[in-house]
């Protein structure tokens, strides 16, 4: 059975949904937890500022003092980030005050230095000031107590930084999925084999490696396989018990030398579908062998990237414990026609850029599937939607990005 993309993109989040366990929980320094899903709610320690705090180097005022405009106040003192002021201020006072300063009791707006002139011990605030400008509320960010990161987020850079800043030096993650990789193929060598002029290097087991790894799972890489039916099942007997999930590339389309799919049905695999109506990467099909799901991936490394990225991806994102998450499809105006084969969604190697007038995108010259060539200089898809066989130079158009890690 073919499915739409979005059909197969439904299917499986809800063959997920249905039978997902919550994943083990362990504990990662916060050095090494990026990438990792978080296992618990993240709590704030205390207020978020913990004090109420200057945005701007300038002059700490009560806004009251400048209600009619321009003013010149007296300068009681100073406040660095990382000092109090002691003391609270009355009427026509003020202290200089730097970024990231508590803000003096008394006090309730900061001007911005350029904003004032000094003279001796006074200072002229050229401007008047609204109630809280320049002041970040204490807890405006977030009370103490309240979840500031939701259990089955996935931890990026900016997560770290925070949870750096609740004084996590260790977090509750869960545990990494594995994914067993089987490529297979008579003509594959491996990266550092010396092909005959007849064969090609084995470069899915790199790609499905990084993408994995990328995506946050632990990439269980087996050997490769000749197009046999009995090596393949013996490969995939050998790794299934040790792996969440198995990929599979190459050999699952129609051919005479095709053996995934005979394989995984021996096997007693189910099938869940067997084919999307996507290009590149029509013949992927997806189900489930001895409790495991797998994804077979057509041998295109091309189709295998693309497949992987909007299907394999969302599925391990899951079995990592964290939200099933939709492929993002963006938007940019068309620099340059481009075509499409009718009643597929196609994913066209471009590369887009941003100008004054918004993000642009032309596709790039390739030959198909198996060009990374053509991949290489493409830093996004034009995604070009079955009903969508011809678009025009400043048509509006979707676009996905292209993997970075
Ligand atoms: P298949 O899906 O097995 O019919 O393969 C489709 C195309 O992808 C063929 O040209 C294969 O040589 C190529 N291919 C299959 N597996 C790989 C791989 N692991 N690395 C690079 N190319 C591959
Ligand atoms: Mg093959």
């Amino acid at each position: 059975m073919t499915l739409t993309l979005h059909e197969a993109l439904d299917l499986i989040r809800a063959k997920l949904a249905a039978t997902q366990q919550r994943p083990a929980v362990e504990s990662s320094p916060l050095d090494e937890a990026c990438g990792r899903v978080l296992a618990e709610d993240a709590i704030a320690d205390r207020d978020y500022p913990p004090f109420p705090r200057s945005a701007r180097d300038g002059f700490a005022v009560r806004s009251s003092d400048l209600e009619s405009g321009a003013a010149v106040l007296e300068i009681e003192g100073e406040v660095r980030a990382g000092q109090q002021f002691q003391g609270t201020l009355a009427r026509g006072q003020c202290v200089s005050i730097m970024t990231g300063a508590p803000v003096p009791d008394g006090t309730d707006a900061v001007v911005m230095v350029e904003q004032t002139r000094v003279e001796g011990s006074r200072v002229s605030i050229l401007k008047s000031v609204k109630q809280g400008e320049n002041v970040v509320a204490k807890g405006s960010e977030a009370a103490a107590g309240s979840v500031v990161i939701s259990a089955g987020r996935r931890l990026g850079p900016g997560e770290i930084a925070l949870l750096a800043a609740l004084g996590c030096a260790q977090v509750r993650v869960f545990r990494q999925a594995r994914v067993g990789i089987v490529t297979t193929g008579d003509e594959l060598v491996p990266v550092a084999g010396k092909p005959e002029w007849f064969q090609i290097r084995d470069s899915n087991t790199a790609l499905l490696r990084t993408l994995v790894s990328g995506a946050g799972g632990i990439p269980h890489i087996a050997s490769a396989v000749a197009d046999q039916p009995e090596a393949l099942t013996a490969e995939i007997e050998r790794i299934l018990g040790r792996n969440d999930l198995l990929l599979l590339s190459g050999g699952v389309s129609a051919g005479k030398y095709d053996f995934v799919r005979p394989v995984l049905a021996d096997m007693g695999a189910e099938f869940y579908f067997e084919g999307v109506s996507i290009r590149p990467g029509k013949p992927l099909v997806f189900g489930n062998v001895g409790g495991k799901f797998f994804f077979g991936l057509p041998g295109n490394p091309v189709s295998a990237l693309v497949t992987f990225q909007l299907f394999a991806r969302p599925a391990l994102l899951t079995l990592l414990g964290a939200a099933f998450e939709e492929p993002l499809f963006l938007r940019a105006q068309l620099e340059q026609a481009v075509l499409a084969k009718p009643g597929f969604t196609a994913f066209v190697p471009a590369r887009v850029r941003m100008t004054v007038g918004g993000p642009v995108a032309r596709a790039v010259r390739w030959e198909g599937s198996g060009d990374l060539v053509g991949l290489a200089v493409a830093n996004c898809f034009l995604v070009l939607r079955p009903d969508q066989q011809r678009l025009v130079a400043g048509d509006s158009v979707e676009v996905l990005c292209k993997p970075e890690n």
